[in-house]
């Protein structure tokens, strides 16, 4: 990146960021909430000097969805930073990020839960999970559906090196409106999930992550811990 680019992409992202944050701060607000929204930045295809310069105006925490371009990148991060991993997860993959990340929020099988509790075991911790939901039932996306949400919660959690923290979910493609549904199912399977597991060894439930660049302002509304923001402020991605 030559030098004139990368000032013009740091205002940019600067600007971006105070914006994003003042509609985090009012659609909190507006939906009567006094508990806390996390700003995640999503940090795909963007350049590591990019991601310190958010880090430097307050952004925590960092989502990171492709391990290899993550290993690579993140020796080069500096800052008061957390990472949690978003993507696409295979369980070969799992050893290479199991030290490098403080919380999972793809967990969409039995056997993936297994390996993240082996591999976390191996390296004397216990890890966070969010189990992901694939709410709108598409056949592309990753998930569980929402009928196999408490099965998978009950087997996860039978496993002592995970803590299970929540939800996560990646809509359809929000048409006229079509998101505030499936973030209203979501609110409410999580409430349920955190009823039926209240006090229970192996769950905190304190986190439902959903809303994207496109519709977080959404998803505040219907509870979203953590919202998880990419091209909205670092720009559009090119691949
Ligand atoms: C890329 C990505 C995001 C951010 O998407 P934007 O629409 O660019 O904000 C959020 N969550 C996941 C899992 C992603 O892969």
């Amino acid at each position: 990146m030559t030098e004139k680019l990368s000032a013009d992409r740091i205002s940019f992202v600067t600007d971006n960021y105070f914006r994003i944050s003042e509609k985090i701060e009012n659609a909190r607000i507006k939906a009567g909430r006094s508990d806390e929204v996390n700003f995640m930045a999503v940090t795909k295809t963007v350049p590591a000097e990019i991601v310190n310069h958010s880090v430097s105006l307050g952004v925590k925490l960092l989502g990171e969805n492709r391990v290899q371009e993550f290993l690579d990148k993140h020796e080069q991060y500096s800052g008061d930073y957390s990472v949690h991993f978003i993507g696409g997860l295979q369980t070969n993959k799992v050893k290479y990020i199991i030290d490098k990340v403080s919380m999972i929020h793809s967990v969409d099988s039995i056997k993936l839960a297994a390996e993240i509790d082996k591999r976390a075991a191996a390296a004397g911790r216990v890890m966070d999970i969010l189990l992901e939901v694939n709410i709108g039932g598409e056949e592309s996306k990753n998930g569980i559906p929402a009928e196999q949400l408490s099965e998978l919660a009950a087997e996860a959690g039978e496993y002592r090196n995970l803590r299970i923290r929540g939800l996560m979910t990646i809509p359809p493609v929000d048409i006229n409106g079509s998101s505030e549904r499936y973030f209203e199912k979501m609110q409410r399977l999580y409430s349920d999930l955190r009823d039926s597991t209240r006090g229970k060894e192996s769950f905190l439930i304190d986190t439902l992550s959903m809303g994207m660049s496109g519709d977080f302002e959404k998803a505040i509304y219907y509870g979203s811990t953590i919202v998880r923001i990419g091209s909205l402020l670092f720009g559009y991605r090119q691949y």
